[in-house]
Protein backbone atom coordinates (compact mmCIF):
# COMPACT_ATOMS: atom_id res chain seq x y z
CA UNK A 1 0.00 0.00 0.00
CA UNK A 2 2.55 2.76 0.86
CA UNK A 3 4.46 1.27 -1.93
CA UNK A 4 1.46 2.24 -3.98
CA UNK A 5 1.45 5.30 -2.61
CA UNK A 6 5.04 6.69 -2.79
CA UNK A 7 4.76 5.60 -6.19
CA UNK A 8 2.17 7.34 -7.85
CA UNK A 9 3.12 10.54 -5.46
CA UNK A 10 6.34 10.42 -7.38
CA UNK A 11 4.66 9.86 -10.83
CA UNK A 12 2.76 13.02 -9.73
CA UNK A 13 5.54 15.16 -8.89
CA UNK A 14 7.02 13.72 -11.98
CA UNK A 15 4.05 15.33 -14.00
CA UNK A 16 4.51 18.27 -11.81
CA UNK A 17 7.99 18.67 -13.22
CA UNK A 18 7.40 18.30 -16.42
CA UNK A 19 4.98 20.33 -16.66
CA UNK A 20 6.64 23.25 -14.88
CA UNK A 21 9.49 22.97 -17.69
CA UNK A 22 6.81 22.62 -20.41
CA UNK A 23 5.49 26.35 -18.74
CA UNK A 24 9.05 27.77 -18.68
CA UNK A 25 9.91 26.61 -22.53
CA UNK A 26 6.48 28.08 -23.22
CA UNK A 27 7.51 31.23 -21.56
CA UNK A 28 10.90 31.79 -22.98
CA UNK A 29 9.54 30.90 -26.30
CA UNK A 30 6.71 33.81 -25.58
CA UNK A 31 9.26 36.21 -24.31
CA UNK A 32 11.95 35.57 -27.36
CA UNK A 33 8.83 36.16 -29.51
CA UNK A 34 8.02 39.70 -27.94
CA UNK A 35 11.73 40.65 -28.08
CA UNK A 36 11.69 39.93 -31.56
CA UNK A 37 9.08 42.13 -32.70
CA UNK A 38 10.18 44.61 -30.53
CA UNK A 39 13.66 44.31 -32.48
CA UNK A 40 11.57 44.76 -35.71
CA UNK A 41 9.28 47.52 -34.28
CA UNK A 42 13.02 49.35 -33.60
CA UNK A 43 14.20 48.30 -36.89
CA UNK A 44 11.15 50.17 -38.89
CA UNK A 45 11.47 53.04 -36.72
CA UNK A 46 15.65 53.50 -37.58
CA UNK A 47 14.29 53.13 -41.02
CA UNK A 48 11.89 55.70 -40.94
CA UNK A 49 14.00 57.62 -39.28
CA UNK A 50 16.80 57.59 -41.53
CA UNK A 51 14.74 57.94 -44.29
CA UNK A 52 13.17 61.39 -42.98
CA UNK A 53 17.02 62.65 -42.11
CA UNK A 54 17.95 62.17 -45.80
CA UNK A 55 15.21 64.41 -46.92
CA UNK A 56 15.43 66.70 -43.98
CA UNK A 57 19.45 67.13 -45.51
CA UNK A 58 18.31 67.87 -48.85
CA UNK A 59 16.11 70.21 -47.93
CA UNK A 60 18.75 72.16 -45.94
CA UNK A 61 21.35 71.61 -48.85
CA UNK A 62 18.67 73.46 -51.36
CA UNK A 63 18.06 76.00 -48.75
CA UNK A 64 21.74 76.39 -48.22
CA UNK A 65 22.29 77.05 -52.08
CA UNK A 66 19.57 79.72 -52.27
CA UNK A 67 20.48 81.00 -49.13
CA UNK A 68 23.89 82.14 -51.03
CA UNK A 69 22.27 83.02 -54.44
CA UNK A 70 20.17 85.27 -53.23
CA UNK A 71 22.42 86.39 -50.18
CA UNK A 72 19.45 86.09 -48.23
CA UNK A 73 19.78 85.55 -44.53
CA UNK A 74 16.72 84.07 -43.66
CA UNK A 75 17.00 81.31 -45.63
CA UNK A 76 20.53 80.58 -44.05
CA UNK A 77 19.16 80.46 -40.55
CA UNK A 78 15.95 78.01 -42.03
CA UNK A 79 18.83 75.74 -43.46
CA UNK A 80 20.81 75.91 -40.46
CA UNK A 81 18.11 75.43 -38.52
CA UNK A 82 16.80 72.35 -40.24
CA UNK A 83 20.60 71.01 -39.93
CA UNK A 84 20.01 70.98 -36.01
CA UNK A 85 16.84 69.20 -36.21
CA UNK A 86 19.17 66.57 -38.33
CA UNK A 87 22.08 66.55 -35.52
CA UNK A 88 19.12 65.65 -32.93
CA UNK A 89 17.94 62.72 -35.00
CA UNK A 90 21.16 61.46 -35.36
CA UNK A 91 21.21 61.36 -31.53
CA UNK A 92 17.64 59.26 -31.78
CA UNK A 93 18.71 56.45 -34.06
CA UNK A 94 22.23 55.83 -32.06
CA UNK A 95 19.19 54.29 -29.97
CA UNK A 96 17.81 52.05 -27.51
CA UNK A 97 18.40 49.10 -29.85
CA UNK A 98 22.25 49.13 -30.18
CA UNK A 99 22.43 50.02 -26.86
CA UNK A 100 20.02 47.50 -25.86
CA UNK A 101 22.03 44.65 -27.85
CA UNK A 102 25.27 45.85 -26.47
CA UNK A 103 24.23 45.11 -22.80
CA UNK A 104 22.37 41.95 -23.19
CA UNK A 105 25.52 39.51 -23.96
CA UNK A 106 27.55 40.89 -20.35
CA UNK A 107 24.03 41.03 -18.67
CA UNK A 108 23.02 37.64 -19.49
CA UNK A 109 26.83 36.41 -19.08
CA UNK A 110 27.07 37.49 -15.49
CA UNK A 111 23.36 36.67 -14.57
CA UNK A 112 25.11 33.09 -15.97
CA UNK A 113 28.01 33.29 -13.81
CA UNK A 114 25.59 33.70 -10.74
CA UNK A 115 25.79 37.33 -9.43
CA UNK A 116 23.10 38.77 -7.46
CA UNK A 117 23.44 42.26 -7.93
CA UNK A 118 24.29 44.18 -11.00
CA UNK A 119 25.30 47.46 -10.79
CA UNK A 120 24.95 49.55 -14.07
CA UNK A 121 27.05 52.41 -13.01
CA UNK A 122 28.99 55.71 -15.17
CA UNK A 123 25.52 55.34 -17.00
CA UNK A 124 26.51 58.89 -19.04
CA UNK A 125 22.80 59.48 -20.36
CA UNK A 126 19.04 58.81 -19.66
CA UNK A 127 19.06 56.72 -23.25
CA UNK A 128 21.25 54.56 -21.75
CA UNK A 129 19.79 53.95 -18.41
CA UNK A 130 16.55 53.99 -20.48
CA UNK A 131 17.89 50.88 -22.60
CA UNK A 132 19.06 49.14 -19.37
CA UNK A 133 15.78 49.18 -17.55
CA UNK A 134 14.22 47.90 -20.47
CA UNK A 135 16.90 45.06 -20.63
CA UNK A 136 16.68 44.75 -16.82
CA UNK A 137 12.49 43.66 -17.30
CA UNK A 138 13.61 40.60 -19.44
CA UNK A 139 15.75 39.17 -16.41
CA UNK A 140 12.95 39.73 -13.52
CA UNK A 141 14.52 38.15 -10.69
CA UNK A 142 17.52 40.30 -11.00
CA UNK A 143 18.38 43.19 -8.74
CA UNK A 144 20.18 46.48 -9.77
CA UNK A 145 21.49 49.60 -8.67
CA UNK A 146 21.71 52.80 -11.74
CA UNK A 147 24.01 55.39 -11.47
CA UNK A 148 24.93 58.05 -13.58
CA UNK A 149 28.17 59.83 -14.00
CA UNK A 150 28.10 63.78 -14.13
CA UNK A 151 30.18 66.58 -14.79
CA UNK A 152 28.46 69.33 -13.07
CA UNK A 153 26.55 69.42 -10.00
CA UNK A 154 22.82 69.23 -12.01
CA UNK A 155 23.22 67.16 -14.93
CA UNK A 156 24.17 63.60 -16.28
CA UNK A 157 27.73 63.79 -18.48
CA UNK A 158 25.30 64.38 -21.50
CA UNK A 159 24.15 67.26 -20.03
CA UNK A 160 20.74 66.15 -19.67
CA UNK A 161 18.83 67.09 -15.99
CA UNK A 162 19.80 64.82 -13.27
CA UNK A 163 16.14 64.59 -11.73
CA UNK A 164 14.42 63.90 -14.89
CA UNK A 165 16.99 61.58 -15.90
CA UNK A 166 16.57 59.66 -12.51
CA UNK A 167 12.99 59.96 -12.89
CA UNK A 168 12.77 58.29 -16.53
CA UNK A 169 14.89 55.16 -15.36
CA UNK A 170 12.81 54.97 -12.33
CA UNK A 171 9.44 54.74 -14.01
CA UNK A 172 10.46 52.03 -16.46
CA UNK A 173 11.88 49.36 -13.79
CA UNK A 174 9.84 46.42 -12.61
CA UNK A 175 8.74 47.11 -8.96
CA UNK A 176 11.18 45.86 -6.13
CA UNK A 177 13.82 45.09 -9.28
CA UNK A 178 15.73 48.57 -8.86
CA UNK A 179 17.17 48.90 -5.49
CA UNK A 180 18.66 52.21 -5.46
CA UNK A 181 19.79 54.93 -7.75
CA UNK A 182 22.13 58.03 -7.68
CA UNK A 183 25.59 59.31 -8.89
CA UNK A 184 28.62 57.84 -9.41
CA UNK A 185 32.31 58.97 -11.06
CA UNK A 186 31.93 62.28 -10.10
CA UNK A 187 33.50 64.81 -8.49
CA UNK A 188 32.65 64.41 -4.90
CA UNK A 189 31.93 68.00 -4.71
CA UNK A 190 29.20 67.52 -6.83
CA UNK A 191 27.45 64.98 -5.38
CA UNK A 192 25.32 66.49 -2.71
CA UNK A 193 23.83 69.18 -5.26
CA UNK A 194 23.45 66.23 -7.19
CA UNK A 195 21.42 63.91 -4.56
CA UNK A 196 19.39 67.31 -3.62
CA UNK A 197 18.45 67.29 -7.15
CA UNK A 198 17.13 63.55 -7.84
CA UNK A 199 15.73 63.65 -3.86
CA UNK A 200 13.00 66.44 -5.53
CA UNK A 201 11.62 63.38 -7.57
CA UNK A 202 12.02 60.09 -6.09
CA UNK A 203 10.00 60.24 -2.70
CA UNK A 204 12.17 58.41 -0.56
CA UNK A 205 13.42 56.06 -2.65
CA UNK A 206 17.45 54.87 -1.78
CA UNK A 207 19.85 56.97 -3.21
CA UNK A 208 23.69 55.74 -3.80
CA UNK A 209 26.45 57.45 -4.17
CA UNK A 210 30.20 57.07 -4.60
CA UNK A 211 32.07 60.12 -6.54
CA UNK A 212 35.72 59.86 -7.53
CA UNK A 213 39.31 61.32 -6.03
CA UNK A 214 38.02 64.54 -6.90
CA UNK A 215 41.08 64.65 -9.65
CA UNK A 216 41.03 65.36 -13.03
CA UNK A 217 40.09 63.39 -16.16
CA UNK A 218 41.36 63.74 -19.45
CA UNK A 219 41.50 60.78 -22.27
CA UNK A 220 44.87 61.69 -23.36
CA UNK A 221 46.76 62.57 -20.31
CA UNK A 222 44.34 60.18 -17.94
CA UNK A 223 44.40 61.58 -14.00
CA UNK A 224 45.99 64.55 -13.18
CA UNK A 225 45.89 66.81 -9.87
CA UNK A 226 45.29 66.46 -6.27
CA UNK A 227 42.26 65.43 -3.89
CA UNK A 228 41.06 68.25 -2.11
CA UNK A 229 38.71 66.78 0.42
CA UNK A 230 38.38 63.24 0.96
CA UNK A 231 34.75 61.44 0.25
CA UNK A 232 34.78 60.94 4.02
CA UNK A 233 34.43 64.49 4.96
CA UNK A 234 30.99 64.49 2.50
CA UNK A 235 29.47 62.35 3.96
CA UNK A 236 26.81 63.63 6.69
CA UNK A 237 25.79 66.21 3.97
CA UNK A 238 25.69 63.18 1.29
CA UNK A 239 23.01 61.35 4.15
CA UNK A 240 21.11 64.50 4.70
CA UNK A 241 20.48 64.20 0.67
CA UNK A 242 19.08 60.98 0.98
CA UNK A 243 22.44 58.92 0.45
CA UNK A 244 21.70 55.11 1.43
CA UNK A 245 24.95 53.47 0.08
CA UNK A 246 28.15 55.41 -0.15
CA UNK A 247 31.49 54.64 -1.30
CA UNK A 248 33.82 55.53 -3.29
CA UNK A 249 34.93 54.95 -7.59
CA UNK A 250 37.93 55.70 -9.34
CA UNK A 251 41.44 56.92 -7.87
CA UNK A 252 39.47 56.35 -4.01
CA UNK A 253 41.64 54.03 -2.19
CA UNK A 254 41.21 51.23 0.28
CA UNK A 255 42.16 54.10 3.04
CA UNK A 256 39.13 56.23 1.73
CA UNK A 257 36.84 53.48 2.11
CA UNK A 258 37.80 52.36 5.58
CA UNK A 259 37.39 55.99 6.23
CA UNK A 260 33.93 56.16 5.27
CA UNK A 261 33.48 52.75 7.26
CA UNK A 262 35.16 54.17 10.71
CA UNK A 263 32.38 57.05 10.04
CA UNK A 264 29.77 54.53 10.61
CA UNK A 265 31.30 52.35 13.30
CA UNK A 266 33.48 55.20 14.94
CA UNK A 267 34.78 52.63 17.74
CA UNK A 268 36.06 49.81 15.73
ZN1 LIG B 1 35.05 55.99 -11.64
Amino acid sequence: MRTAATSSRAKYMQYLKSERSKEKTETKQLKRKALKEEIDFLKQKKMFLQTDMHQTNEKANDLANEAEKSKNMNLFIQSHELRKTISEKEIKINTLDDLINWHRPRIECLIDAGVDLLAFETIPSVKEGEALMRLLKDFPNVKAWLSFSCQSMHQTSHKEDIATSALTCMKMALPGQLIAIGVNCCPPEFAKSLLKDISTISDGFPLIVYPNSGEKWDNREGWSGDKVKTNSSYIESWIQSGAKIIGGCCRTTPNDIFDIHKYFNPEK
